[in-house]
């Protein structure tokens, strides 16, 4: 590789000399013009550079093999995106619960390339340890993040860099409890919920590997665990996606979101085509009057296969608020 670049800026080197060697004086530049634009240094000087004819992807998806017309082949970095926190607290910061409310999943693209770490930017898992409870729709309703065991008072930390969005335990933080959320500059945001203390005040920068809080109990929660949340601009996605818990590893630097991912119903380990079809279930919230024989006439589906979906038998009490698959 070397050689190549070193014959490459010879060649270069060369093809400079005989221009400057060439530098025609007055009768030269007549004769340039008799022999109808034809100068000596194109007939002079012989095109050896090679010319790139195909690339070729790598693991690397910014690295290519480009192939050359004489037979070689190079490495070629295209040129690494890197975490830019310069917009990190100007869209859509607000201190809500959750601040993206007027992007809709339609607002964004098929495919997101997600850089989470750089030279600069680093991760830290929250916490390690066993998950009690995955990015699912359990119960009649969306468990929006991955819960993973810890004991009350064990150290909470910050994922990624960031920037304290929320820090607050009051009553609209609801089943969450003791709540922080963290903006990062990648458009990501990671919630730690059921906390049992927050170390950290709304609008501090922290770094990946901080301790924030404590684990806890708070909130809507039975047994001490974090619940843990990732958002891209509001949207929800398995956070396994990224994370493997149980050593603390993050799984990719770069990491690419489909668009059928922020399903409740995708989660690590589906192929993209089983994520995609699992996507597609459709969902119905339960109306005060409804009963199972409406909802499937409603729906165009039966009684029998709305039971299977749900894992429910046709004298199951329906309860309002709840919602059931009916596809
Ligand atoms: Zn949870």
């Amino acid at each position: 590789m070397i050689l190549k670049k070193l014959l490459l800026i010879l060649a270069c080197l060369s093809a400079m000399g005989v221009a400057m060697a060439q530098e025609p004086d007055d009768e030269f530049v007549a004769d340039e013009q008799d022999e109808e634009g034809i100068g000596p240094d194109e007939q002079q000087i012989p095109n050896f550079l090679p010319e790139a004819i195909d690339t070729v992807d790598t693991d690397d998806k910014f690295v290519k093999i480009v192939l050359y017309n004489n037979k070689t082949w190079d490495y070629v970095d295209m040129g690494r995106p890197v975490i830019d926190d310069t917009d990190m607290d100007t869209l859509f910061w607000n201190n809500n619960i959750h601040s993206y409310k007027e992007v809709s999943l339609s607002d964004l693209p098929d495919e997101i390339d997600l850089m989470l770490v750089d030279s600069t930017h680093a991760f830290c898992a929250p916490v390690t340890g066993r998950i009690t409870s995955k990015y699912s729709f359990r119960k009649g309703r969306n468990h929006n993040g991955t819960d993973i065991k810890l004991e009350v008072g064990d150290p909470v930390r910050a994922a990624f860099d960031g920037k304290v969005r929320v820090s607050e335990y009051t009553k609209r933080t609801g089943g969450y409890g003791n709540l922080i959320v963290l903006r990062h500059a990648n458009g990501l945001e990671t919630y730690y919920a059921h906390l049992s203390a927050r170390n950290v005040q709304v609008g501090e920068l922290v770094k990946a590997g901080e301790i924030i809080g404590k684990g806890g109990n708070t909130g809507r929660s039975t047994g001490s665990h974090l619940h843990f949340e990732v958002r891209y601009h509001g949207q929800s996605f398995d956070p396994e996606r990224l994370v493997d818990f149980q050593t603390g590893a993050l799984r990719d630097t770069l990491y690419t979101i489909k668009k059928h991912y922020f399903s409740i119903y995708s989660h690590y380990g589906l192929t993209d085509e089983q994520s995609l079809a699992e996507s597609q279930h459709k969902t119905y919230k339960i109306k005060s009057g409804d009963t199972l024989s409406g909802i499937a006439h409603k729906n165009g589906t039966t009684v029998s296969i709305l039971c299977k979906l749900n894992g429910i038998k046709p004298t199951t009490v329906l309860r309002v608020g709840r919602t059931i698959f009916v596809r």
